[in-house]
């Protein structure tokens, strides 16, 4: 919708970006071939270097974060066996149903915990083998936690939540698809958060402003496996070269720039935590609006601020979302946070 430099101000969600000048050069020089024959060098490429980046085997280019998600899920669970997750996680909130569609997959949540879920809590659902009940496969944990606001999961509570899955015998799942703010937030290396999980799912289109794609990754023996699920699922591509090169030279040139997205993220909660609607700083891009105690209801506030030139996200009745990324400058924070302000002193129009 808000094209760059152009006039709205669009702070509904990191995957709004369109592809940089030379994020679109690399794409028009990209080499390709048909990948469903294994033959497109650049997606090859783009595989083994984000496999490298996380300490894993392998690597498979997805088009979606959900669908790396749902290959991982089916990797490590069987069918009538069990997933435990977050009540709020994007694998049972957001992909509609996919891991009992496509996984015939049980799913059991702790109660949303955000950044902070429990070890100890998480190892008391774990459910051993009997005839008599679902016995649990695998535990996924989102970094960083999208309905959450962007928290980020501490790597202590990570290595802790790992050596209760190890005791358990059970497989650990990380959705990473901004797993490259944790990275930057909390100056853990890539191949640690690698090192935690035995797959993960990262997304080359929301922060890192690829137009498209994601990538599952794990063990050489399951990325193989991964590839028959992508076709079985119709995840299969053809010269896809031309979007890998997307993905390549946005880790290259658009990654270490994330933590400028954190620090407007931080000046836009500050700005508007006078009035009472910022829960918790941000860590990273992302910044929830609790509108309870404003006067203003989400849809109102969104459509007051759409007038004046500024997009946020609505997430239920009284909450909101502004979310920055690569075509957010310190020039637009400033006009979001004149806008935004202005409402909030005000009441909405009855
Ligand atoms: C965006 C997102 C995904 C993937 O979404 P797609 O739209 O399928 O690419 C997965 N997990 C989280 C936490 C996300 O924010």
């Amino acid at each position: 919708m808000a094209e760059p430099g152009g006039q709205l101000v669009d702070l509904r969600s990191d995957t709004v970006t369109a592809p940089t000048p030379g994020m679109r050069a690399a794409m028009a020089a990209a080499e390709v071939g048909d990948d469903v024959y294994g033959e497109d060098p650049t997606v090859a490429a783009l595989e083994a270097e984000v496999a490298a980046l996380f300490g894993h085997e392998a690597a498979l280019f997805a088009p979606t974060g959900s669908m790396a998600n749902q290959i991982a899920l089916q990797l490590l669970v069987p069918p009538a066996q069990e997933l435990l997750c977050d009540a709020d996680a994007h694998v049972v909130t957001y992909e509609v149903g996919a891991a009992a569609g496509y996984g015939g997959i049980s799913t059991r949540t702790w109660p949303a915990s955000g950044g902070a879920p429990d070890p100890d809590q998480i190892a008391a659902m774990i459910r051993p083998d009997g005839f008599w009940a679902v016995p649990t496969r695998a535990v996924a944990v989102e970094q960083t936690h999208n309905l959450a606001g962007g928290q980020v999961i501490a790597v202590e509570t990570l290595r802790r939540l790992r050596g209760v899955v190890d005791e358990a015998g059970v497989a650990m799942h990380c959705d990473g698809a901004r797993i490259w703010h944790a990275h930057l937030a909390d100056g853990v290396p890539l191949a640690e958060y690698g090192g935690l999980f035995d797959m993960l799912s990262v997304c080359m289109s929301k922060g890192l402003g690829a137009p498209v794609g994601s990538l599952v990754i794990g063990s050489a023996e399951r990325i193989e496996r991964a590839r028959w699920l992508r076709k079985r699922m119709g995840g299969g591509m053809r010269q896809v070269g031309v979007l890998a090169a997307a993905a390549s030279y946005a880790l290259r040139h658009q990654l270490t720039r994330l933590v400028d997205d954190h620090a407007r993220a931080a000046r836009l909660a500050a700005e508007l935590a006078p009035f009472g609607v910022v829960a918790a700083p941000p860590r990273t891009n992302l910044v929830p609006l609790d509108l309870r105690r404003s006067g203003w209801d989400a849809p109102s506030l969104a459509a007051a601020a759409r007038e004046r030139g500024v997009l946020i996200s609505v997430l239920g009745p009284r909450i909101g979302r502004l979310v920055t990324h690569l075509h957010i400058d310190d020039d637009a924070v400033d006009r979001a946070v004149a806008v935004l302000v202005a409402l909030l002193r005000s009441r909405p129009a009855a």
